[in-house]
């Protein structure tokens, strides 16, 4: 029969759309956004000042390819820029990719808890998302493996994962590499790397170096504090680049992006500070919170999961309208099947210690 309407493709209307960090707190005098894991040091000041020389020429189309910034990109990690397509935000790139290598009735693998960009890009081809499950909320290659059919076409990892902040070692990626089918494209989303501080972690770089099916993607979102600019890249082999430029807009990548990236990724004092900043806090953060008799994931990124009891009075949920009257925005992770729990970004100093206090208070029922 033919349809009265326009209908989308099978799977479009099997989405369950993105929803964002709340970022407000009516009533509240003073909000602190800790929700999307954004850095509380904000961007690099030359970063800004790019932003802002560019803003005086928006008449102008920006440079289709973003040529300077690859080669920036290129210059920090000694890559070959022509490997590298850069897009508006990571989700951009995860979308692409996607629509490059999915169709009807493949499939795509991600963890339990794995980002909800990846079953959604997935659901939009037409394909169907396979869930492996986790170990200790941690990816399980195994598990991963165990999955692979012939109608595989793509696995994602978020290594760091988001919104759990645990990884696996690179030994671990490797193995989970070779048990791959060659036909088979392995997505390592490296969102949180620039913020792990691990002997055995490595970003993804060198297996995309050495093989013919993997991609690493990067965001500008999180330790560059560029989250508004929308800006991220991918580094593959030529063929998956050939592909991506393909299909991608052809500015999906604006100027003030591009000329805020080059400066980001070129102070890498600033990427030092945050680092820093991360490191002593996220560390400060898990002994607290612990303290207080709430388990928290072990987080190697610039966030923290907290885990409530389930207990009427104590739950995740009575937590989060609680934390929200004092303005402290966190997260509430229940669409990624963890709904007796909330994600905290790494803030300020400030921010940190009220959060704590206010758990205090919460757990203490105070009002
Ligand atoms: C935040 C995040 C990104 C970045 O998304 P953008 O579109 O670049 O802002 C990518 N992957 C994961 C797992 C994230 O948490």
């Amino acid at each position: 029969m033919t349809a009265t309407r326009p209908e989308p493709r099978a799977g479009v209307l099997a989405i369950d759309a993105y929803v964002p960090g709340k970022s407000t707190a009516p009533g509240a005098a003073k909000v602190y956004k800790l929700s999307s894991n954004e850095t509380p040091l904000g961007p690099s000041p030359t970063a800004i000042k790019a932003y802002e020389t560019v803003g005086k020429h928006l008449q102008d189309y920006p440079d289709g390819s973003a040529s300077d910034l690859r080669e920036a990109i290129g210059r920090v990690y000694g890559l070959d820029p022509s490997r590298i397509v850069c897009g508006a935000g990571s989700d951009d790139l995860l979308n692409l990719l996607a629509r490059a290598y999915l169709s009807d009735g493949d499939e795509a693998i991600h963890t339990t808890h794995g980002f909800l960009v990846y079953p959604i890009a997935t659901l939009g081809t037409g394909a169907t998302p396979v869930v492996a499950p986790e170990k200790d909320l941690t990816a399980d290659v195994d598990a991963i493996l165990k999955r692979v059919t012939p109608k595989t076409r793509m696995v994602f990892l978020a290594n760091p994962n988001n919104p759990t902040g645990t990884y696996i070692p690179f030994d671990e990626v490797k193995r989970l590499h070779k048990g791959l089918p060659p036909n088979v494209l392995f997505v390592i989303d490296a969102a949180y790397s620039e913020y792990v501080q691990r002997n055995d972690y490595e970003s993804g770089i060198e297996l995309v170096a050495t093989s013919d099916n993997v991609v690493m993607v990067r965001t500008f979102s999180k330790i560059h504090g560029l989250a508004a600019l929308r800006l991220g890249w991918v580094y593959g082999p030529a063929h998956v680049i050939d592909a991506i430029n393909r299909i991608r807009g052809p500015f999906n990548v604006n100027a003030p992006a591009i000329a805020a990236g080059i400066a980001a990724i070129e102070d890498a004092a600033h990427q030092e500070r945050s680092r820093e900043h991360n490191s002593k806090w996220l560390a400060w953060l898990t002994d607290e919170i612990g303290k207080l008799g709430l388990k928290v994931t072990p987080s190697v990124a610039n966030f923290v999961l907290i885990h409530f009891p389930d207990q009427k009075g104590k739950t995740a949920k009575e937590a989060d309208a609680f934390l929200t009257k004092r303005g402290l925005v966190l997260r509430q992770v229940g669409a990624y099947k963890l709904p007796n729990a909330l994600r905290m970004s790494v803030g300020t100093e400030e921010a940190n210690r009220l959060v704590v206090k206010a758990l205090a208070d919460f757990l203490d029922g105070a009002k």
